[in-house]
């Protein structure tokens, strides 16, 4: 008998990185993917619990899979990642699920469901399990350069439930990157919690590890996440401008999470009002065509409507093109959890609004200076009346996408070729749309 695995992912791309870890140790022990969740004898939930929100989404996910399974008796919920490993004890009184394992395991999920449910075991070596699990019509995929975190902001739960920091090795890497852009994959992004402090922060082996990727044939596009505003990012942006990386996109994403220095100071975290203008504008003047993308933490314990003021004058005067603005959220066995003079929820949130709203006219500002720009973009997506493009400077899922209204009949009738998903393409900014942008398809044959 086949048995079924379907894998839900929840969260972030380093989650994804882990489920397809999770998906060749299944296809290793001779599980089958499964193509629909009505048909799977296994369905994985691959959790998320970073902030309350995410919790919250998982717990919903788990119950509706519960529901969903109803029609499936036979169907068994697993429960795997983050959520399981920080609340392990929970899990054990969830009637609904049947087994679970937390972080660290993904690369044994195989051994672990067979010996749970006590199925038949296979041994099947072959890198051919990569064409089973890179999704039809998705060019990018992300990998780990490391777990686990030592920096301990202490907001942040992830060390709690991700361990203390590991980096992989530069061979296991490069030779995950190699199987799959050798089988469609365009576009990597280096993902981990703290891509700065690989191989112990040593930057000439984070550089060694870029220069290798940079020799894969199929690699075109190589986007790093995830790199701690601190002086050793300011090093190895100095390295990159000085290698001239063909194939590392223009982008830089660096989570400053305040400017305050008081609250940074409180967050346990590094930098300062001065130093985050100072990196992001020697990182623009280093990196020709670079776009920056950060994070903003608002309602940390004690901060001020000055600390707010604070920010909004950093977003005026240093242009930031991405930026995702968090709500502090108060997390057991986090040091900031026990502070006194916590904001009150609502407060967090009208300060969210303020600045997201102020944020949104800087951002329409930024985009409008790029119009009339050409890009050389990587097309998505093709519905019947629209093409969606993606520019080196936009990591997927996030960021802005170009949107070029077109159609087959025309095409066809001036003898064009029908662009293909996958391929790269010339497309000109000609309007914005919200947070995309509209444009138009350069020399097309
Ligand atoms: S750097 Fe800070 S915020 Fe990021 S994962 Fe580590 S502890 Fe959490």
């Amino acid at each position: 008998m086949n048995y079924k695995f379907y894998i839900t992912t929840l969260g972030c791309p380093k989650n994804e990185a882990d489920s397809r870890e999770m998906e060749i140790s299944l296809l290793k022990k001779g599980l089958v993917k499964s193509s629909s969740l009505q048909d799977a004898h296994f369905h994985i939930i691959n959790t998320c619990s970073f902030i309350e929100e995410a919790k919250k989404e998982t717990i919903d996910v788990i119950f509706e899979a519960h529901q969903f399974r109803k029609k499936n008796k036979d169907q068994k919920l697993i429960v795997a990642g983050c959520f399981s490993e920080r609340y392990k004890k929970q899990m054990k009184e969830i009637p609904e699920i049947d087994f679970h394992f937390g972080t660290g395991l993904y690369h044994r999920a195989g051994d672990l469901i067979i010996e749970h449910f006590q199925i038949p075991k296979q041994n099947i070596e072959t890198t051919e399990f990569y064409s089973n699990i890179i999704k039809k019509n998705k060019f990018y995929a992300p990998i780990k350069i490391s777990d686990g975190c030592n920096r301990n902001c202490s907001f942040c739960a992830i060390p709690i439930f991700r361990g203390k920091f590991q980096s992989r090795e530069i061979e296991d890497i490069v030779n995950e990157t190699k199987n799959l852009t050798n089988r469609g994959i365009k576009e990597i992004l280096l993902v981990s919690q703290d891509s700065n402090s690989f191989a112990g922060g040593d930057i000439s082996k984070f550089i060694e590890l870029l220069e290798r990727l940079e020799e894969l044939e199929n690699l075109y596009w190589l986007r790093l996440l995830y790199l701690y505003p601190d002086q050793r990012t300011k090093k190895i942006i100095n390295e990159i401008s000085k290698k001239k990386f063909k194939k590392l996109v223009p982008y830089l994403e660096s989570p400053v999470q305040h400017v305050s220095e008081k609250i940074l100071k409180s967050m346990n975290r590094t930098g300062n009002y001065d130093f985050f203008k100072e990196l992001f504008i020697m990182a623009r003047e280093l990196i020709p065509e670079l776009e920056i993308r950060t994070t903003f933490l608002i309602g940390f314990p004690e901060e001020t409507s000055e600390d707010i003021d604070l920010i909004l004058q950093f977003l005026n005067e240093v242009p930031v093109e991405h930026i995702h603005f968090f709500a502090y959220s108060r997390e057991e066995g986090t040091k900031s959890y026990s502070r006194k003079k916590q904001i009150p929820q609502k407060e967090i949130l009208n300060r969210l609004n303020l600045i997201q709203e102020e944020y949104k006219n800087i951002q329409r500002r930024i985009m409008s200076e790029k119009l009339g720009k050409i890009y050389k973009c990587i097309l998505e997506k093709v519905s019947p009346e629209e093409l969606y493009f993606r520019r080196p400077q936009s990591a997927p899922e996030i960021d802005d996408m170009v949107i070029v209204p077109y159609s087959i009949k025309s095409l066809k009738s001036e003898n064009k070729s029908i662009p293909r998903p996958g391929e790269f393409y010339d497309v000109e900014l000609k309007d914005i749309l919200i947070y995309d942008y509209i444009g138009k398809l350069q020399n097309l044959y």
